[in-house]
């Protein structure tokens, strides 16, 4: 038998995020020591009040199938916290809940893309949403951005990038992988070029909103003349520790809910139901029950920084939100390093596994070919043992 597989997988990139987390799981089960911060990934327990929830559930007898789109408690939960923390409206039938924030990305992708369509990607972007969109037939365009331009896009770049053929923008603020976010004035400013051209959609993806550490969050869609034509994503994973859950979701104008549901049903019915009732109570707390997180990152943020820029060849700006920093590092390319040779952020990003220990991700992954993601969200000992690697690894350099 020929083992042949579609084009359509062929031509899919591996999740470098997964793939490091697999690698680094694969490494310590050989018994290497390896320092994990290639994943975007809570190192909290999902908060007690949440576990109760989901066993209440279990033995509340939740175990068939949930609507599609999902229950519409979660639904109203949903339509409240938008309005609580975004100012914004979204009735039940504009909100469809799915299995990750992931999840609901591929649905936007495969319900608004055809062959062809553009989708702008100002860099850098999260790791899947290229693929995401190449997998649904679109066409990603980079705007690429650097450390001096704060890994920011400018109104002008935005309206240099579009084409005829552009149907979407895709980005997030609070930014993965970079930790920019995005102010209000900053939003507007984009937005000011996107009212020109009514026919493109934005997909703003907002699942880093609580770990913001400059101020209050902006949503493209608290704009009265583009709310028509944005897609709001969040999710669980990030602020309430809960990525194993699988919860997602989105509000949208209602064709494009409805258009999601449609091919949600296809795809998997609808997101697990026992999380999908611990997500009401998630979101039903107020934001004080998890600002302890938030805390601690930025502390961990402060701590990471003051190290890292002890180290010779890392520029580091400053992350505003979420749990990670992007060193822009070529200032490594073209060095040989015990004996490795530093072509590319790949070549450096292995070399910090394979002589640190230490487990980042390439930026490549993310549209940013001179930076590495190292993730935060770890303890204090062991950020401070990964720099402390970091630094004695590079110092030959
Ligand atoms: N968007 C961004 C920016 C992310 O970092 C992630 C990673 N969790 C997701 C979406 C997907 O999140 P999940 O599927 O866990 O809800
Ligand atoms: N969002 C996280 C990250 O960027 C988790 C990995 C993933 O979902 O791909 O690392």
């Amino acid at each position: 038998m020929q083992q042949k597989l579609s084009d359509r997988i062929n031509n899919l990139a591996t999740s470098q995020t997964l793939a490091m987390a697999a690698k680094t799981r694969e490494l310590r089960e050989e018994g290497k020591d390896i320092i994990g911060l290639s994943l975007g990934e809570p190192d909290f327990n999902t908060p007690d009040f949440i576990k109760e929830a989901a066993i209440q559930a279990i033995n509340d007898n939740y175990s068939s199938y949930s609507p599609v789109d999902g229950y519409v408690e979660l639904k109203d939960a949903i339509a409240t916290k938008f309005k609580r923390d975004n100012g914004l409206n979204y009735t039940r039938s504009q909100i469809v809940v799915s299995t990750g924030a992931k999840q609901s990305l591929a649905n936007i992708a495969m319900v608004m893309l055809n062959p062809g369509d553009e989708v702008l990607l100002p860099c850098p972007y999260w790791v899947s949403y290229a693929d995401l969109i190449k997998l649904s037939d679109g066409t990603p365009v980079e705007l690429p951005t650097s450390v001096e331009s704060n890994f920011k896009i400018t109104p002008e770049q935005l309206e240099a990038a579009i084409t005829p053929k552009t149907r979407m923008i895709w980005y997030s603020s609070p930014c993965n992988p970079s930790g920019m976010v995005y102010s209000k004035e900053e939003l507007r400013a984009l937005a000011d070029v996107l009212v020109k051209y009514p026919n493109i959609i934005v997909m703003s993806d907002e699942i880093y909103e609580h770990i913001n550490f400059v101020g209050a969050h902006a949503s493209m869609a608290q704009f009265d003349d583009m709310y028509d034509r944005v897609i709001t994503v969040n999710g669980v994973s990030k602020a309430f520790a809960m990525t194993g859950w699988r919860i997602g979701y989105i509000g949208a104008p209602e064709w494009i809910a409805k258009a999601c549901t449609k091919i949600q049903g296809q795809i998997t019915s609808g997101a697990n139901c026992i999380a999908q009732r611990a997500t009401i109570t998630a979101l039903e707390a107020p934001v004080s029950k998890i600002q302890f997180m938030v805390d601690t990152f930025k502390e961990r943020r402060t701590l990471i920084i003051s190290l890292m820029n002890e180290i010779e060849g890392f520029k580091t700006p400053e992350p505003e939100g979420a749990f990670y920093v992007f060193p822009d590092i070529s200032y490594f390319f073209g060095k040989t390093i015990k004996g490795h040779l530093i072509k590319d952020a790949t070549d450096f990003s292995l070399f910090l596994l394979e002589e640190a220990l230490v487990a980042t991700v390439t930026g490549d992954a993310f549209g940013n070919p001179d930076c590495i993601r190292i993730s935060y969200a770890a303890s204090e000992a062991q950020i401070e043992e990964a720099l402390k690697r970091i630094k004695l690894a590079v110092s030959e350099a």
